[in-house]
């Protein structure tokens, strides 16, 4: 059987549609302010930061959305990114913040996402959005994860299934749970009412890995592995979402980004696929700028809501 491949980039063509006309309203609504920018704090020059930069500014410039790189270098004391996040946080023109991971060894993550705002927190990391998210009353759903499910719901609606009943018979089973992507993607996967499954290093360290994923409806894969998940790894009704994208170097010395899915592999197997890249990359980067603007309207009402209360 040849899996059906989930084009990334057909989904993210129709989000910028809806988005552009969210983005039409507010400039209505703000009457020329430009409170609906995106700030994209980088520490430090690492490949995959750039090449993510280098996507958002583009999409910002195609959809009129101000995006602005706030960049310091790898030797930044915490003192100098707390300094620039309060900047940030106090800035009008600024409605979402997102600060790049991986962050110097030296400089402590949690107190950095301590410092953000957390209405201008789009991609949840402060412990409040964390928080919210867990509990199932999310203020922003980290645009991978929310773009993960989004190329999931476009595509059963496509194929023809009930939605509610397919989460609620299905199993999900997340390969890695970092706080930014995989355990995002779990609260998402609790939230539609689906049986979990959560594994990390440990499971393919012990040679259980194939025993998880292979009994997975849904399998997302994010580990950071190229070509962890191989035909074996997977049955033949699953949909396989895999967000890993790793920068590898070709025999030619080019650098390019392939998936933690072994590709050919397992489009001979599963039932659908998404490809890296064009699978769920390209929709994370749309939902980016949807979270901006839905954290452009939050502070709108929040501003509302203290004239109100003066
Ligand atoms: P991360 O912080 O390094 O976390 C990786 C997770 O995978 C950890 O939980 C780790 O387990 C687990 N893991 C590592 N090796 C494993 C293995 N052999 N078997 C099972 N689990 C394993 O990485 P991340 O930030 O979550 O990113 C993961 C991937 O997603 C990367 O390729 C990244 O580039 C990609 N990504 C893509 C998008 C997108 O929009 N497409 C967005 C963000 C990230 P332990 O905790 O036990 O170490």
């Amino acid at each position: 059987m040849t899996a059906e491949i989930i084009d990334g980039r057909k989904i993210a063509l129709e989000l910028k549609a809806v988005l552009r006309r969210e983005l039409d309203a507010l400039r209505t609504e703000s009457e020329g302010s430009a409170g609906y920018g995106l700030a994209v704090v980088q520490v430090g020059d690492e490949y995959s930061s750039s090449t993510y930069w280098d996507r958002l500014a583009r999409l910002g410039d195609e959809l009129g959305m101000p995006c602005r790189r706030v960049r310091l270098p790898d030797t930044a004391r915490q003192s100098d990114v707390l300094a620039e996040l309060l900047r940030l946080n106090c800035d009008p023109d600024v409605a979402g913040i997102v600060v790049l991971r991986p962050l110097p060894a030296h400089i402590a993550e949690s107190e950095v996402f301590c410092a953000l705002e957390p209405v201008k927190d789009i991609e949840a990391v402060h412990p409040e959005n964390a928080g919210l998210l867990a509990l199932g009353t999310p203020r922003y759903v980290p645009s991978t994860a929310a773009a993960t499910f989004h190329v999931l719901d476009e595509w059963l609606v496509a194929s023809g299934t009930e939605i509610r009943e397919f989460y609620h018979s299905s199993l999900i089973v997340v390969v890695g749970r970092s706080n930014n992507v995989g355990k995002p993607a779990v609260s998402m996967a609790y939230a539609r009412q689906a049986s979990v499954e959560s594994v990390d290093h440990w499971a393919s360290r012990g040679g259980q890995l194939g025993w998880h994923t292979r009994r997975a409806d849904v399998l997302i894969v994010a580990a950071g592995v190229p070509g962890l998940i191989r035909a074996e790894h997977v049955s033949e009704h699953a949909v396989v979402l895999d967000i890993g994208h790793n920068p590898v170097t070709g025999s030619d010395g080019e650098i390019r980004f392939v998936g933690d899915v072994e590709f050919l592999d397992v489009l001979d197997r599963a039932r659908a696929l998404t490809p890296v890249p064009g699978g769920i990359g390209p929709v994370t980067d749309v939902w980016l700028m949807r979270n901006t603007i839905l954290a452009a309207c939050n502070l709108r009402d929040l501003g509302r809501a203290q004239l109100e209360m003066s």
